[in-house]
C-alpha cells in the first residue's frame, strides 16, 4: 500500500509519482468520456483535481462520487492540461468511504450564504470558506503562544470554575448541581448553596484576570488562553456567550509598557497570519472582502494612536457626527464611536487610557485627578475594542476604598486581596478576544462565523 499524500504536499512531488489521497468531493463534473473530481481533505484551501476516465470505472460507479462523499483515490500525479493547476491526478482506483445523497446533503456546488451554513454549523467546516477559516485560527493560536513563549511568559492555566462573581455578576453562567426547582430556599427565598458541590456558589469564568494577577506577582509574567463565559443578552455580531480570551499579566509593568505590548502583540500576529495563511486570506479576501490584505498590511505600516478617553470624546463631541448613542464625558463608548475614531479619523488603530472610574472595573490603577483610571482599550478598524486592559491598583487601602465605594462584595476574592498585603508589586496586563482577533484577520462580519461552534442565545446545538 502507498502512504497517504496530504492535498498540500503534493505540490512537492515529482509528476509521474504513483500518490494515495483521501478527501471530501467539492464538486464533480465531466463528459462523456471523463469525470472531473475536485477534491479536499482540509489541508489547504486548494483543491486537487482527479481525472477518472469513464469508461474504466463505469458509469455507475462513479455515481456516488459527489458533492459531500468521502473518497480514497490513488493515481499517478501528472502535470495538469488545464491552466491555473499545477498538478491533477490521474485516478487507478476509487475507493468510496461513504456517500452523501445529492437530495439529502445540504452542501451542494452551488455557494451558500453565511446565514444558511450557520444553520448547519455541524456541515460547514466541509466548506472552502469554513476551512480557510478555521486554519487561520489554528495558525493564530499557535502564534500566541509562541509569541509569549518566545518573551518569556509563562502559560499558566486559570480556573473556569470560580467562586468570584467579580466584574459582571449579571452576565455569569452558574455551575451547579443542585436541581433549582426543588432546593432548600432561604427565607428571602435565595438558594441554599450549601448542599451543593462546592458547598457554595459558583460560576463559570467571566476572565481569568483576577488569578492571572497572583501568576504575574511570583512568576514575573504570565498569559492565560482559555474560554471564558458572559451570558450577553444582546445579539450583537461581536459577542459570543463562550468565547476565548488571551490574557498577560505582567509584574513591574506600567501602562506604557501594557500599551506598548498589545500593539507590539497585534502586529506580531497580523505579521503572522500574512507570512504563514496566505492562501487563505487571498481566497477570503477575493470571495468577502476585497480591501481584507490590504487592512492588514495598514496596520502593520503605522504607529498605533495613543490619546486619552478625554481628548478622545472632545473629538467625537466635535465631529458633527449624529450618533445613535449620545457622546458626553462619563459615557460608556459604543462601537460607532470607537470606529469612528480609528476609521474615520485616525486612519489607524487607537489606543485610548484615562478612563472614567465610574465606567471601568475596581481593579483599574487610579489616577492623581480622582476621576478617571489607568485603564486602555484598543480600537481596531472594522471591529472597535479589540483589547480591554488597564495597569493594576497596587496599593491595598486605595483599592480597598474604591471596593467600599462601589459596595462590592469582597468575601469572594479574599484571596485577591491579599496580594496587595504581602508584597505587593506594581503590574498591568489585558484581555484580547480571541474571535475578535480572528474576526479583524479574516475579514469575517459575524462573530459566529469564526468559532466553530458558536454558543449564542437560543443556540447550543452543536
Ligand atoms: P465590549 O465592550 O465589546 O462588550 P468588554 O469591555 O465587555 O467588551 P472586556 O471585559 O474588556 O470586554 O474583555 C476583554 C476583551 O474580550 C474585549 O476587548 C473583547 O475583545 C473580548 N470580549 C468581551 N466580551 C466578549 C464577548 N461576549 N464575545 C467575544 N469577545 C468578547
Ligand atoms: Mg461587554
Ligand atoms: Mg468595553
Ligand atoms: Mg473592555
Amino acid at each position: 500500500t502507498i502512504r497517504r499524500t496530504k492535498i498540500s504536499d503534493l505540490s512537492q512531488l515529482p509528476f509521474g509519482t504513483q500518490v494515495s489521497v483521501k478527501g471530501w468531493v467539492r464538486t464533480r463534473r465531466g463528459n462523456k468520456q471523463v469525470s472531473f473530481i475536485a477534491l479536499n481533505d482540509g489541508s489547504t484551501i486548494n483543491n486537487i483535481q482527479i481525472v477518472a476516465d469513464i469508461e474504466q470505472f463505469g458509469d455507475e460507479y462513479l455515481k456516488p462520487v459527489s458533492t459531500g462523499a468521502c473518497i480514497h483515490v490513488i493515481g499517478t500525479y501528472v502535470e495538469s492540461q488545464g491552466k491555473g493547476q499545477n498538478g491533477e491526478i490521474q485516478a487507478e482506483k476509487i475507493e468510496i468511504y461513504g456517500t452523501a445523497d445529492p437530495l439529502e446533503y445540504p452542501l451542494q456546488k452551488k455557494g451558500h450564504s453565511l446565514e444558511f451554513l450557520r444553520e448547519i454549523a455541524h456541515l460547514r467546516p466541509r466548506t472552502n470558506t469554513f476551512g480557510a477559516i478555521f486554519r487561520i485560527r489554528h495558525h493564530m493560536a499557535y502564534a500566541i503562544h509562541k509569541y509569549f513563549n518566545d518573551n518569556g511568559f509563562y502559560y499558566l492555566h486559570t480556573p473556569i470554575i470560580t467562586a468570584s462573581d467579580a466584574e459582571g455578576a449579571g452576565s455569569m453562567f452558574q455551575a451547579t448541581t443542585l436541581d433549582l426547582n426543588k432546593v432548600a430556599r432561604t427565607e428571602d427565598g435565595s438558594v441554599d448553596y450549601s448542599q451543593d458541590f462546592f458547598g457554595r456558589q459558583t460560576n463559570l469564568t467571566v476572565s481569568g484576570q483576577l488569578e492571572g494577577e497572583l501568576g504575574a506577582m511570583a512568576l514575573g509574567a504570565i498569559y492565560t488562553f482559555g474560554p471564558t463565559f458572559r451570558a450577553e443578552n444582546s445579539n450583537t455580531p461581536r459577542h459570543l456567550a463562550e468565547f476565548w480570551m488571551i490574557e498577560p499579566e505582567v509584574a513591574f509593568y506600567d501602562i506604557h509598557d501594557n500599551m506598548d505590548l498589545a500593539e507590539d502583540f497585534l502586529k506580531y500576529l497580523i505579521r503572522y497570519a500574512l507570512d504563514n495563511c496566505k492562501d487563505d486570506l487571498d481566497f477570503l479576501n477575493e470571495m468577502y472582502d476585497k480591501e481584507l490584505v490590504e487592512r492588514l498590511e495598514l496596520v502593520l505600516a503605522h504607529d498605533f494612536v495613543r490619546l486619552s478617553y478625554t481628548e478622545g470624546v472632545k473629538i467625537l463631541e466635535e465631529s458633527g457626527q449624529k450618533f445613535e448613542f449620545p457622546v458626553y464625558w462619563g459615557a460608556d463608548l459604543q462601537s460607532e464611536h470607537e470606529r469612528y475614531l480609528v476609521e474615520k479619523h485616525f486612519k489607524r488603530p487607537v489606543i485610548m487610557t484615562d478612563y472614567p472610574k465610574e465606567i471601568k472595573s475596581f481593579y483599574m490603577k487610579q489616577n492623581e485627578d480622582g476621576k478617571t483610571v489607568r485603564g486602555m482599550d484598543v480600537l481596531f478598524p472594522k471591529i472597535g475594542e479589540i483589547i480591554g486592559g488597564s495597569e493594576r491598583e497596587a496599593d491595598y487601602d486605595k483599592l480597598m476604598n474604591r471596593i467600599n465605594e462601589i459596595g462590592m462584595h469582597t468575601d469572594p476574592i479574599w484571596w485577591y486581596l491579599e496580594t496587595r498585603k504581602f508584597g505587593t508589586a506594581p503590574h498591568a496586563g489585558f484581555g484580547l478576544g480571541f474571535e475578535r482577533l480572528i474576526l479583524f484577520v479574516t475579514g469575517m462580519a459575524n462573530i459566529r462565523d469564526v468559532i466553530p461552534f458558536p454558543r449564542t442565545p437560543n443556540n447550543a446545538d452543536f
